[in-house]
């Protein structure tokens, strides 16, 4: 389906795509494409892409696929460096975890809005990052969503989605403030919270005492606070007002809590608790 498939950012995602793709026969040829040579000769070792440039003109020569995999703050640098050498009916992407600020970066980089492009997110990952990380089976059964604009070509649409569920995943549309709004409640809170927490115990003067003591369920609730600080950095400047608007929600929810326990109205915890474990025993099946 795919002749040249061009990856700009071989790690955890573009990576673990490349393999996907590779494994399901859909590329002809994967090219990657990033700042540093040592990364991408070890994606060739690892089997994850067919050659590389460092040049992203010479990267995206021929492609009929553009995959944009780099941090969010890197997306606009790169649509400049190739908007005089993309074939105009390649189909472009990119997996951003926020997706007003990448379809601001793409139009600004390439002067006005392509019509092949397609915003993507999927909705897997894990706290590694690097081309080592990658592994071909991350988006079986995981959620992809597209954010199709007013301008996206509808060919470009379908092949893009497509291309995803070559990789095993269920793919679902919706528009861009949408996504925005909703991730920041399901990854982009949950991940600045465990941030927040074990830094906040990490500067206690007993640190050293909490954390000896700390045991499986620190380590569940604090997992995600091994995850790549510049993506989230990144992340929490992209998708600004949508977060501040769960994290002043989540303040009042837990200002409630803080109300009950200064009260002892053990009848108020056990409701919030009693609800949380019914929603998480929900989820969870
Ligand atoms: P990663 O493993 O660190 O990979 C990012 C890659 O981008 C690196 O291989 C890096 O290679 C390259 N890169 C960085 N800056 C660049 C630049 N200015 N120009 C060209 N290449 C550059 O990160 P990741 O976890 O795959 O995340 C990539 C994207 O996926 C992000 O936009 C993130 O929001 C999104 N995402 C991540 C997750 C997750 O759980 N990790 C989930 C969904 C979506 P060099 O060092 O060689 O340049």
């Amino acid at each position: 389906m795919i002749r040249r498939l061009t990856i700009f950012g071989v790690g955890l995602i573009g990576g673990s795509l490349a393999l996907a793709l590779r494994q399901a026969g859909t590329c002809q040829e994967v090219v990657g494409c990033s700042r540093s040579e040592g990364h991408l000769r070890q994606a060739v070792e690892l089997g994850v892409i067919d050659r590389y440039s460092l040049d992203p003109a010479e990267a995206v020569a021929g492609a009929d696929m553009v995959v944009l995999a780099v941090p969010l703050g890197a997306m606009g640098g790169v649509c400049e460096s190739i908007r005089d050498h993309l074939d105009p009916e390649a189909a472009i992407t990119d997996v951003g975890s926020a997706k007003g600020s990448v379809v601001d970066a793409v139009r600004e980089g390439f002067g006005e809005m392509p019509h092949g492009f397609v915003p993507g997110h999927p909705i897997a990952g894990t706290e590694r990052s690097g081309v080592a990380a990658a592994f071909p089976t991350l988006f079986q059964g995981r959620r992809v969503i597209l954010t199709p604009l007013e301008t996206t070509d509808i060919g470009a649409l379908a092949k893009v989605r497509t291309m995803w569920e070559e990789t095993g995943a269920v793919v679902e549309s919706m528009s861009v403030a949408h996504h925005d709004e909703v991730l920041a409640a399901t990854s982009h809170l949950p991940h600045l919270l465990a941030f927040g927490l074990v830094d906040s115990l990490a500067r206690m003067g007993e640190r050293d005492e909490i954390f000896r003591y700390a045991a499986g369920g620190f380590r569940d609730f604090t997992r995600i606070a091994s995850s790549d600080p510049v993506m989230w950095r990144d992340i929490c400047l992209s998708n600004r007002e949508a977060i501040l608007s769960v994290i002043a929600r989540y303040q009042d929810d837990l200002n409630m809590i803080t109300r009950a326990i200064s009260q002892g109205d053990g009848d108020r915890l056990l409701e919030i608790f009693q609800r949380a474990k019914a929603a998480r025993d929900r989820f969870c099946e």
